[in-house]
């Protein structure tokens, strides 16, 4: 585990894996989530953009299954 700082919240978080493909997180408020470093790289600058990004992977993720964030839209 890894500590680092939420990209959405900047809290205290922890890195729980990290592939090539994404970095899962563990945040005390966001929970565990994974973000593409594609999508970490375009929103970078933009945690509210990526706040609404997690809450669509939230739901589009099945029980137990970790949400993914794969893709963010800008504006
Ligand atoms: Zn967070």
């Amino acid at each position: 585990m890894t500590s680092t700082s939420c990209p959405i919240t900047n809290e205290p978080a922890q890195i729980r894996a990290k592939t090539a493909d994404y970095t899962e997180y563990d945040c005390p408020s966001c929970g565990v989530f994974r973000i593409s470093s594609a999508a970490l790289a375009l929103a970078g600058d933009n945690p509210e953009t990526l706040a609404e990004a997690l809450s669509v992977a939230q739901n589009a993720a099945e029980k137990g299954e970790v949400p993914l964030v794969d893709n963010v839209v800008s504006g």
